[in-house]
């Protein structure tokens, strides 16, 4: 089984849904509250586990009650927490308003996850004995650059999602090996509106690149060659709230395997069309059989 390390954020979301989010100043009456575990590096570890990698996540949950909710759900999707401390005070939380349209928005509150200010104890070994180390920015920059270095000494490949999004130091730049961004990242990245153009621009930093495009599919850039197109299966979208963090999970998994690119893709992206067709980020991710299955259907 292939091992991924996950250096990332946990966070509770708390999700309000209302008709019509208020302005500023008013109060409206939702309908409906969650509570729901997320945050993008826990996501990312979920997904990759679900596709069948050994994985386990460096990160911090607070003493709150949120912090034991989001270890256990953690450790019931069978990522390993060995690494994932506990810091005095709050976990990190996601407050989202969405509306009727399913539009949102999102206030995200650090907590635990900006006490992760260095590796610990432990952390450098996991890394090294991992195949991939898949990075976020949900954490403080120094240890995502930390963390990216420590892959990098021990030759294990770094996968950073550039998000949120926000200038990436010529550092962590220096220590990626391939970057998957959406096409909000990767334009914002770039200053470019086109996708293509921007994978060709990221292409001068990392290299490797992926732009993810939605129902579009995504872009694949390497160095010497053109982009190339992935399609994305055709499916009914109910909800596509962690697509990216399932295709970056499977994509990883995949390549751990030692697959090669283009049939890597094609695996993510079966996955990530999986995670679309049902609600949820987390609750939608799909495991390995039914990836398989997916794929062995599109090849027939
Ligand atoms: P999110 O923030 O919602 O997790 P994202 O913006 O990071 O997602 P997207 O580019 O929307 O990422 O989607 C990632 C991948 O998921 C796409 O490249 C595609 O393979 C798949 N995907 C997303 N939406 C659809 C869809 N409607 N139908 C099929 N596949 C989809």
């Amino acid at each position: 089984m292939t091992r991924i390390a996950v250096l990332g954020s946990t966070n509770m979301d708390l999700v309000a849904y209302v008709a019509t989010a208020p302005r500023r100043g008013e109060t409206v009456t939702g309908h409906e509250f969650r509570t729901i575990p997320g945050g993008k590096g826990a996501n990312q570890a979920v997904a990759a586990a679900r596709a069948g990698a050994d994985v386990a996540l460096i990160g911090a949950v607070g003493t709150d009650e949120f912090g034991t909710r989001l270890r256990a759900a953690l450790d019931g999707s069978g990522v390993d927490t060995d690494l994932v401390r506990t810091t005095e005070g709050p976990s990190g939380t996601a407050h989202i308003v969405v509306d009727a349209a399913g539009g949102n928005a999102i206030v995200v509150i650090p907590g635990a996850n900006a006490s992760v200010t260095h590796l610990g104890p432990g952390d450098e070994a996991l890394i090294a004995g991992a195949e991939s180390l898949l990075l976020q920015l949900e954490l403080p920059m120094d240890t995502v650059v930390e963390g990216a270095r420590a892959a990098r000494r021990h030759g294990v490949r770094t996968v950073l999602t550039p998000s949120p999004v926000q200038p990436l130091p010529p550092e962590l730049l220096a220590a990626t090996d391939l970057l998957v961004a959406n096409e909000h990242e990767a334009t914002s990245l770039t200053g470019l509106d086109d996708a293509k153009a921007a994978a060709r621009a990221l292409l001068e930093l990392v290299p490797e690149v992926v732009v993810t495009l939605g129902s579009r599919g995504s872009l694949y850039a390497a160095r010497g060659q053109d982009p190339v197109a992935v399609p994305a299966p055709e499916v009914t979208a109910v909800d596509t709230t962690g697509a990216g963090d399932t295709f970056v999970g499977a994509l990883a998994v995949a390549l751990g395997e030692g697959r090669a690119m283009p049939e890597a893709l094609a695996w993510a992206s079966q996955a990530a069309a999986l995670s679309v067709q049902r609600p949820g980020a987390v609750a939608a991710m799909p495991y390995r059989k039914e990836i398989d299955e997916a794929s062995a259907g599109a090849e027939r």
